[in-house]
């Protein structure tokens, strides 16, 4: 990439140094949310027309913005920055943890969605999240696991086919 990059340079290298410095300097973390934006609080945690009673929990701006290409949610969000892990010792302080507890006691939010990975380490965390909250007066709530669009039976995983079955829905 870099010779790429090097054969091209008046192109397409010094432009996209000169984008990548751009960036650096105007896009920060959203004080409120986490999301990363060139204001402060974020465009999604000032617009106005999105519900402002549900907070979906993701792990980081790469699934909010999966969410956001849903286009399914109408809610706010509360980027972690991470999962907790054992492994790579990440520990609850490294975690945005604390502000969304403090946002929940703020009082206006009804719904707390778990948007997490169906991994180890997004389970562990989201039962450490709901721990946080308990007491709350929040509805906590998670993502539904089963059989993703167009799949077919036949391949899934007894995991995620047990989880189908268990979330059944009447037709
Ligand atoms: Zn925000």
């Amino acid at each position: 990439m870099a010779l790429h990059l090097l054969h091209k340079k008046d192109s397409l290298m010094l432009p996209l140094a000169a984008t990548l410095q751009a960036v650096a300097q105007t896009v920060e973390s959203c004080q409120v949310c986490g999301n990363w934006d060139t204001q402060n609080p974020c465009h999604l945690c000032t617009d106005g027309r999105r519900d402002k009673t549900i907070l979906a929990v993701v792990e980081n701006v790469a699934d909010l913005w999966a969410m956001e290409r849903a286009q399914r949610f109408r809610g706010l969000y509360h980027v972690l920055g991470g999962t907790l892990s054992a492994l790579s010792d990440v520990a609850p302080e490294a975690l945005r943890i604390p502000s969304l507890v403090d946002r929940c006691r703020q009082g206006g939010i009804e719904e707390v969605i778990l948007a997490l990975n169906a991994t180890i380490d997004g389970q562990t965390t989201a039962h450490y999240v709901a721990a946080a909250l308990e007491g709350l007066p929040v509805r906590l709530t998670r993502l539904a696991q089963g059989v993703p669009i167009g799949g077919e039976l036949d391949y899934l995983d007894e995991g995620t086919l047990g989880a189908a079955l268990m979330a059944r829905l009447p037709l």
